[in-house]
């Protein structure tokens, strides 16, 4: 049996049990977790890895059919645990109870929807171990100061610490993708009061940089209301230098 890979639904297969095998030796049990789901495990490489851990029961979603045979035929013990659908359309907080966690060698066409989807149901997910292109997994980790830091770390490094774990070379696949690959790990932060309106706090964050060059007092002027006092610092800076704090403070003074 053989499952020919589909550029449409992003496959690369891991060819190298031994990356598999550290992307689930990622996972850390942070959170209390009892579940994993794998989104797009393809022909199981890192799934049975994955089965290995005795700690957590692992439940798979993947859209690809042909793979979904795959893996009822050489995954006996998965049967039951198959969802055959589409990762972003799941009611996560209905199929499954308590805390979960998320892993995989992502479809790379819908990381950033993956990433927003975990964002959304953060109550749910503590943690996440994953490999995405190596690009988004720099931005997902990247720290203020950084050419990296962008939309995706403030507003994913609000509600979760990020870490880069390591790279994988194009040539550990098959078929090899375009771009190298970097595994990342999530861990939800301790809950605490968010310190700002957290829907302002968003447009802020794009606003800013969706002029990434301009100093802020250029770029978010249009956010900014007479009670603001645009000689602070602050407004001399371009979004790349601001910490998640900071953007908190910010979003603070801008509600005044
Ligand atoms: N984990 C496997 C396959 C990675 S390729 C390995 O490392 O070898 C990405 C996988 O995600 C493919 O199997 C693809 O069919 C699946 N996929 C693509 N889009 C998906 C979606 N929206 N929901 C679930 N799975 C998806």
């Amino acid at each position: 049996m053989h499952v020919k890979p589909k550029k449409h639904l992003g496959q690369h297969f891991l060819k190298n049990p031994e990356i598999c095998e550290r992307i689930a030796a990622a996972m850390t049990g942070y959170g209390d977790y009892k579940t994993i789901l794998e989104i797009g495990p393809g022909t199981g490489a890192l799934t049975a890895w994955l089965l290995k851990l005795n700690a957590y029961t692992t439940h798979v979603a993947e859209i690809d059919t042909e793979s979904v045979d795959y893996l009822r035929a050489y995954y006996p013990e998965l049967r039951e645990r198959i969802i055959t659908k589409d990762f972003l359309q799941l009611p996560l907080n209905e199929m499954f109870d308590g805390q979960l966690a998320i892993a995989g060698n992502f479809p790379y066409n819908i990381s950033s929807q993956i990433l927003f989807k975990i964002l959304d149901h953060k109550q749910q997910i503590p943690e996440m171990v994953g490999m995405f292109q190596k690009e988004v997994a720099l931005r997902a980790a990247g720290n203020p100061g950084s050419k990296d830091y962008g939309i995706l770390s403030v507003l994913l490094q609000a509600y979760y610490d990020a870490e880069y774990l390591f790279t994988v070379d194009e040539h550990e696949f098959d078929p090899p993708p375009k771009v190298k690959s970097g595994v990342i790990r999530i861990q939800r932060k301790p809950e605490q009061p968010f310190g700002c309106d957290e829907k302002k706090f968003k447009l802020v964050v794009k606003t800013a940089f969706n002029q990434r060059r301009k100093m802020l007092r250029g770029s978010i002027k249009s956010l900014l209301n007479p009670n603001v006092d645009i000689t602070l610092p602050i407004f001399s800076m371009r979004p790349e230098q601001l910490s998640v704090q900071d953007f908190k403070d910010l979003t603070n003074m801008l509600s005044q």
